[in-house]
């Protein structure tokens, strides 16, 4: 069966142009970049070109670029990379509510080790509440911790009303773009960002490598210790296969970026009208402005969330549910929980994310099956 695929919010496929960068790194370009004769260096080199394809996307330097396995890994060099460096400075954190686990895990890491956090509330359109922030912040504040960009429901947050704020009171942002990065614009010096994650397999690259941008001049300590790649911050011996690839997707996304731009607000524009005009009952999570340009998330009245996914997959349709079921019983996730979702509606939650490779049709045919199964859903 064909695939239909709009969860390119969990992950993307890898473009052809990516793939062919990559092949060559699996096999006849095999040297270890730390090595000193020639296929060594070769690697090196590949690797410094994709740093600097990665630092010409979001607009920084080449030298504060550091490349990651993943975008968690990112997060997590992050949050206790700057903890521990901080140390005699202050152990205060802020962070939103509706973070991603790999943020939100890491800050109850560090709350064992005696860190303290604040998790900051969000509006209804899942917006951090800027006011709430400010008051959180004390002399023992030493990293603001806000997403880019949710993954659920795609808002967008005041990015740079937060970095000025930040600045004010010197204390670091960080911002995981891991779902902004590539999908609208990014430019870390007028945006006054510090630090910010990215993630390959999130943009038509590879899973498995991500980046982490540190504004020169910031320390932080290393978690993964070992030979000293990557500056002493991140060891072990490089993926060159996939940061070339990630490198590769950030080329294509930079060059891409307003057509990719008008194609997704267009398929997500069509879908959210369509879904509001032929079904009753739903509501649109999220803001409708601030948002990321492929991410439709619904709540369908009276529905399961996840028989309606599996019944779409029936039709090789690839959606994502807003709850993790066990057993018939379904906990609304801490995103739909943050923005006052009732349960009853978090139940029938269903994200649509779109990418490259979808097309009006396939659209269409989502919204016929959509219709299909919820206007005939027994709902006695
Ligand atoms: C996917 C995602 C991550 C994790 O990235 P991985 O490379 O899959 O580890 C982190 N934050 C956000 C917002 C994401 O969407």
């Amino acid at each position: 069966m064909d695939i239909k695929y709009f969860d390119n919010a969990a992950t993307t496929r890898v473009k052809e142009e990516v793939l062919n960068e990559m092949i060559p790194y699996f096999s006849i370009q095999y040297g270890n970049p730390s090595s000193l004769y020639s296929i060594g260096r070769y690697n090196k080199r590949a690797i410094e070109k994709a740093r600097r394809q990665v630092a010409e996307l979001i607009n920084c330097e080449t030298n504060e670029i550091y490349f990651t396995a993943s975008g968690s890994e990112s997060d997590n060099i992050t949050l206790k990379g700057i903890a521990y460096a901080n140390k005699e400075k202050g152990n205060h954190i802020i962070t939103s509510k509706i973070e991603h686990p790999a943020i939100l895990n890491s800050c109850k890491a560090l709350e064992k080790q005696g860190y303290k956090i604040s998790y900051i509330n969000v509006d209804k359109s899942g917006i951090v509440d800027i006011n709430e922030l400010i008051k959180e912040i004390t002399n023992q504040t030493i990293l603001i911790s806000i997403m880019f960009a949710n993954n659920e429901i795609g808002t967008i947050q005041p990015i740079e009303e937060i970095s000025k704020i930040a600045k004010k009171y010197n204390i670091i942002f960080h911002t995981d773009a891991v779902q902004a990065c590539g999908n609208i614009p990014i430019d870390v010096k007028s945006m006054g960002i510090d630090m910010l994650s990215l993630s390959a397999h999130k943009i038509n690259g590879p899973k498995g490598v991500g980046a982490l941008y540190v504004k020169k001049g910031i320390e932080f300590d290393s978690i993964i210790n070992g030979g000293g790649q990557e500056k002493g911050k991140r060891s072990g011996t490089e993926n060159v296969a996939g940061i070339v690839g990630l490198g590769k997707s950030c080329e294509i996304a930079k060059k891409q970026m307003d057509s990719h731009i008008t194609k997704l607000r267009e398929l997500r524009d069509y879908f959210i009208n369509q879904v509001e005009e032929k079904i009753p009952n739903v509501k649109l999570n999220g803001s409708r402005e601030k948002r990321l340009p492929g991410n439709a998330n619904f709540s369908f009245k009276n529905t399961n969330s996840q028989e309606l996914l599996f019944k779409l997959d029936s039709k090789g349709i690839c959606v994502s549910s807003g709850s993790a079921c066990s057993a018939g019983n379904s906990n609304p996730s801490h995103v739909l929980t943050s923005i006052g979702l009732e349960k009853e509606l978090a139940q029938g939650t269903i994200r649509f994310t779109f990418g490259e490779d979808n097309s009006k049709e396939d659209v269409d045919y989502l919204l016929e099956s959509l219709e299909e199964f919820i206007l005939n859903q027994d709902n006695s």
